[in-house]
């Protein structure tokens, strides 16, 4: 099977190539897989490659592609998943090595609903360690590279999910969106990521980070596909009593509605200092397409945006502070048993088994969360936050969709923010205060700047209107030109 079928290859195709016969499943997961041999040495956007199980699904997938029954658009799909989903049998690290020689005995949710609705998955991919960084720089398994330009980062914190899918080394993959960690990484190597609406997809299985925060959602070539993504791990799940117990719409339903009568909200507060020049003047012309397309842009403000880094740092930590307090050697993770007494086991594992940025973040969080600071720090952060979703129920009272840059720049170089946190945690400024909000958000390539490197248009959606939002993210993709990017490897 040529390169050039997978660097164009979209689940909409693929599917229907499987249904006609065209191509096996087998085939196409032994192409990915060849392709995966060839390029992750280069990349290192996989942690663990699954090539016997995924060969072994492949076969039921033809299997049940020829005997017609149960199809879905996913039946015979080779995917990726994250390492922070856990997968039954195989190795789920989160690239800590709290986590190196995790198995676990159960599939995560979305884990499960991917097998059963027949995709193929290929292994698992690559992030910052426990999801906390923009750059997957932070990961005990090295640091992912972009494919546009392997000195520089492919954004983070789901950097490998990223990859995979920018260099073809899976039709579609699956990440996690705390602050960004979906949209920054997919705007930085130039595909389509999606964070759905929190609650939307279960986190069961899903290794927290925070809580309050964490949601699912699908890297993948075209905003159809990350439809078809979503239509296959939506829905409510009784082992997570946050994610919302309402049936979800089919999201492929009004995809190819058009914006015309669609208000687009422009936020004046994403148009700052600091942001790149040309990354400015794309989202610009970007809105400009829009609009002519019929939709019509409004001026809108979140006046707390200000805020929202720094209300993220406190709330994030805080809720990571908690929820990685059971990785202490006893509970769970790696033991170092060569001190005196349980004091020190606790104290040697987590010494070992735990990165750099991993204990900033839980010693930030513990001192937010401590007596005497918990007022001024956690629970101001909580109040803030609440303004910051009012400022999008406000907004969205004058517009359906907003539109936003997703980062305010392009990749950066390997290293260049790694020594300097608040600088790092700045690249998430635009897509921060979604997550705070709830909201869903989406990004997709809107140009390829004048160094070669991807840049991306995010699109903010009302609570629970995944569906306006991937109608007007299809509008944009359908009328832009830019079609599916690909990098040259
Ligand atoms: N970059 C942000 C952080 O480091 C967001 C991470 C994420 O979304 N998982 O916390």
């Amino acid at each position: 099977m040529d390169n050039l079928l997978l660097e164009k290859a979209t689940i909409k195709e693929l599917s229907k190539k499987l249904s006609s016969k065209e191509i096996s499943s087998v085939e196409l997961t032994e192409a990915y897989i060849s392709r995966i041999k060839e390029l992750n040495e280069k990349l290192n956007c996989f942690i663990t490659v699954t090539e016997d199980k995924a060969l072994v699904a492949a076969k039921a997938a033809d299997k049940r592609i020829k005997d017609g029954s149960d199809i879905t658009p996913l039946t015979g799909i080779p995917i990726s998943l994250k390492d922070i989903f856990t997968t039954k049998g195989v190795r789920t690290t989160c690239a800590s090595k709290m986590l190196g020689n995790f198995i676990p005995p159960y599939d995560s949710t979305v884990t499960l609903k991917l097998k059963e609705a027949g995709a193929v998955i290929l292994g698992k991919l690559n992030m910052d360690e426990f999801a906390m960084g923009s750059s997957t720089e932070n990961s005990a398994f090295g640091v992912t590279k972009n494919p546009w330009d392997t000195l520089r980062v492919p954004g983070g914190s789901s950097g490998g999910s990223a990859v995979a899918v920018a260099a073809s080394l899976s039709t579609a993959s699956l990440g996690t969106d705390t602050g960004g960690s979906i949209r920054q990484p997919a705007s930085l190597c130039g595909v389509v990521g999606l964070k759905p609406t929190y609650g939307r997809v279960s986190r069961f299985g899903m290794i927290a980070f925070a809580s309050s925060l964490d949601q699912a959602g699908p890297f993948t070539k075209t905003v159809e596909d990350a439809a078809l993504m979503l239509n296959a791990i939506a829905g409510h799940d009784a082992q997570d009593s946050t994610s919302i117990n309402e049936p979800p719409p089919d999201f492929t339903e009004k995809l190819e509605n058009g914006v015309k009568g669609l208000r687009i909200g422009v936020p004046k507060e994403y148009f700052i200092e600091g942001l790149n020049k040309e990354v400015e003047d794309s989202v610009r012309a970007a809105i400009a397409i829009l609009e002519k397309q019929g939709a019509e842009v409004v001026e809108v403000s979140l006046p707390h945006t200000e805020y929202a880094v720094s209300v993220y740092y406190l709330i994030a930590t805080a809720e990571a502070s908690s929820n990685l307090a059971r990785f202490d050697g006893i509970r769970y993770g790696l033991r170092v048993d060569n001190g005196e007494g349980l004091f020190e086991l606790y104290k040697n594992s987590r010494d070992a088994g735990f990165g750099a940025e991993v204990k900033r973040r839980i010693m930030l969080g513990t001192y937010s969360l401590s007596s005497g600071y918990y007022d001024a720090y956690y629970k101001k952060a909580s109040e803030v936050r609440t303004l910051i979703k009012r400022d999008f129920e406000e907004a969205f009272k004058k517009c359906d969709v907003i539109a936003t840059p997703t980062s305010p720049s392009t990749a950066f170089k390997i290293g260049e923010k790694a020594s300097d946190p608040l600088t790092m945690y700045l690249s998430d400024i635009f897509t921060i205060s979604t997550n705070l909000g709830g909201n869903p958000g989406i990004s997709i390539p809107c140009k390829i700047s004048n160094d070669g490197l991807p840049i991306g248009l995010q699109l903010i959606g009302k609570s629970m209107d995944e569906t306006t939002l991937l109608q007007a993210a299809n509008a944009y993709e359908k009328h832009s030109g830019v079609g599916i990017i690909t990098p040259k490897l």
